[in-house]
């Protein structure tokens, strides 16, 4: 325990950063270190631990002062062993959810109102619905306030009683020796859980907890032109906070399913058309169909080469931020060389080739410069 890093440089963050600061820091960092990702991964799997167990505790206001304070040994760390019991929720980010569901678990210290955790959710996409934009329904398992009690955790016809160990503050002062110094803590009041107040009938729906877990049908917005990875926050659609805390937040993590026919580049799409070696010298008039649906007509120039590209404006994704405003689809004209000939057209062919006093130009080197730079396009590097 003697070589830990310090929870800030682990999560890469100053001193001072915001509580936003931190927790989009650690996402970073969970999504490329999470043992999902890579499995098998010792190493991985420990930065992963170590990342958990720093957020833990910087994300908890209360935790991050004793940490400032004390640092490593900072008290009720048991050594610092924070995140052993404490990230277990943390285990399941990439199936689907995280956050444990009810707040106050999870080691966290119980005390006053509580905002609810946050929930995580990936959600899959076609190309074509990330296109045309929408929404889409989910259900997902969330903590909510009791119908029963209307989260008051108090049986029906009763009410939660002022608790009279903490007048209803629900904290109290409490001193503290460390050794050489005496601290004087404002703790959560143990009687009523910092609630401030006590409840003798428990509500039969929750059990006194006034949140119950239930599946929860939530529409997530599809904003056309969302990407693989984009995140979209839902204010207060995560978990419900404990006694009377406000609700977490909800983030859907976008992921776009590969397409049959188009390569997507940002706000760009490429597409393949396959077009005889005829038409490519002779030129012609195609179409192609754009993700939207419709025919769009295509004019391939005589003397076309194989692979070249031929842009059609405003044919691409649209842009999150500005949906009107779209990419261009790219076609790459696929060249297709015959490969059986009947007599009469091998004998055209013999013909032209002899029209043409059978020259072999060898252009092979300009299209291996158009191919090479096709793919570094394609593969994010031009
Ligand atoms: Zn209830
Ligand atoms: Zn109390």
């Amino acid at each position: 325990m003697a070589d830990k890093r310090d929870y800030y440089d682990v999560l890469g963050v100053g001193r001072s950063a915001g509580q936003d600061e931190i927790k989009s820091a650690y996402r970073k960092l969970a999504r490329t270190l999470h043992p999902d990702v890579n499995p098998g991964d010792a190493t991985a799997e420990d930065k992963f631990k170590e990342v958990a167990e720093a957020y833990e505790v910087l994300s908890d206001q209360q935790k991050r002062g004793q940490y400032d304070r004390f640092g490593h040994s900072m008290p009720g760390m048991g050594g610092g062993g924070a995140g052993q019991q404490g990230f277990g929720g943390f285990e399941d980010l990439f199936s689907t959810f995280f956050g444990d569901q009810f707040a106050g678990g999870g080691g966290r210290r119980a005390g006053g109102p509580q905002r609810g955790q946050d929930i995580e959710v990936a959600i899959d996409v076609t190309l074509e619905e990330a296109f045309n934009g929408g929404s889409k329904d989910i259900n997902i398992p969330r903590v909510e306030a009791c119908s029963t009690c209307s989260g008051s955790g108090a049986k029906a016809g009763s009410k939660p009683e002022t608790c009279t160990a903490c007048g209803g503050a629900g904290q109290v002062r409490q001193q503290q020796s460390l050794g050489f110094m005496t601290v004087q803590n404002v703790v959560p009041c143990v009687r009523c859980g910092g609630r401030g107040q006590t409840i003798k009938d428990p509500c039969t729906g929750c059990g006194g907890k006034g949140r119950v877990q239930k599946q929860s049908k939530i529409t997530v917005p599809i904003m056309p032109g969302i990407d693989e990875g984009m995140t979209v926050p839902l204010r207060g659609e995560g978990h419900t906070g404990a006694m009377g805390g406000p609700s977490g937040d909800l983030y859907a993590v976008f992921r776009v399913k590969e397409h049959d026919r188009f390569v997507r580049d940002g706000h760009d799409l490429y597409i393949s058309v396959s077009i005889s070696f005829v038409q490519a010298a002779l030129g012609a008039q195609l179409s192609v169909l754009g993700i939207d649906g419709r025919e769009i007509p295509v004019t391939i120039p005589e003397g076309t080469q194989p692979e070249a590209q031929f842009t059609l404006r405003g044919h691409g994704m649209p842009d999150v931020r500005r949906p009107q405003q779209k990419g261009n689809l790219i076609v790459v004209a696929h060249v297709v060389t015959p490969t059986r000939l009947s007599d009469v057209e091998r004998q055209k062919l013999e013909e032209f080739a002899e029209l043409r006093g059978d020259q072999s130009h060898h252009h092979a080197s300009e299209q291996r410069t158009m191919w090479d730079r096709f793919k570094r396009v394609l593969r994010g590097e031009d």
